[in-house]
């Protein structure tokens, strides 16, 4: 079980004492997942030093696809991990939707990612007219196709989708079970297709409105192995009531 927070463009430097709450709320007790927080670019050092002697790691939220160069504004891979991170989320809807990413892109970055000892974190999910239409699956689908790299990173905890429907994100709107079970098994079927055994270990997070109230009969479908969490993950009170209400397996 993995849970990831997203805290997207929030957080100045005060900001990192949310993360010195959640080691402190976590303090002792066994975790029932892996936590991640992905805060800022500029959070990262900070955040890495905040979390130090607590079982939290960090990550970015993007990445280029190179390792340095003129590339003005970007962050690559390699910095992230120089600067202390473990991870980065990849092809956040937001990133499609603002910034053109494409399928190609997030493909490059995860490769990136992967080069530079990144967990990725590669989001897909449909938007609500393709959900009414009836073609959510294909949709997600034709993203893994284009936006998972072709290889699987030798450890494959490394490799996460994250299944965002689109129309869920900061909008408290939620999947029903039944729907989120039909596309992580859609997802878990995809990965088995193109790597095999090692799809078992991979783990299939979903995110869009996961809160306190709702985590527990989320995180207890088949096949969700955690949550992509934004809002609820600004603060350490509701991040921690989300880790408490893992069901046990
Ligand atoms: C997200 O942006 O990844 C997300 C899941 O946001 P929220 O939890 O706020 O819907």
């Amino acid at each position: 079980m993995l849970l990831a927070g997203n805290w997207k463009m929030h957080g100045l430097r005060g900001a990192v004492a949310e993360i010195r709450a959640l080691g402190r709320g976590l303090n002792g007790a066994p975790l029932p997942a892996d936590i991640l927080v992905c805060p800022p670019a500029t959070l990262i050092n900070e955040a890495v030093k905040a979390a130090e002697g607590t079982r939290i790691v960090i990550g970015g939220q993007n990445c280029h696809a190179e390792p340095s160069g003129a590339f003005t504004g970007e962050i690559s891979a390699e910095m992230l991990r120089d600067a202390g991170a473990n991870a980065v989320i990849l092809g956040h809807s937001e990133r499609r939707q603002f910034y053109g990413e494409t399928d190609a892109m997030v493909r490059a970055k995860a490769e990136a990612a992967s080069r530079a000892g990144l967990i990725a974190l590669i989001c897909v999910g449909e938007d609500e007219r393709q959900r009414d239409a009836g073609e959510a699956v294909s949709v997600v689908q034709k993203q893994l196709d284009g936006s998972v790299p072709a290889s699987a990173p030798a450890d494959p905890i490394d490799l996460v989708i994250a299944y965002e429907p689109v129309w869920a994100i900061g909008t408290g709107r939620t999947p029903n079970p039944e729907q989120i079970a039909e596309m992580h098994a859609a997802i878990r079927a995809w990965l088995a297709d193109r790597f095999g055994a090692a799809a078992d270990q991979m783990r299939i997070l979903y995110g869009g409105s996961v809160k306190p109230e709702n985590a527990g009969t989320i995180l207890a479908v088949t096949n969700v192995d955690g949550a992509l969490i934004g809002g609820a993950s600004l603060k350490a009170g509701d991040f921690l009531a989300i880790i408490r209400a893992v069901p046990q397996r």
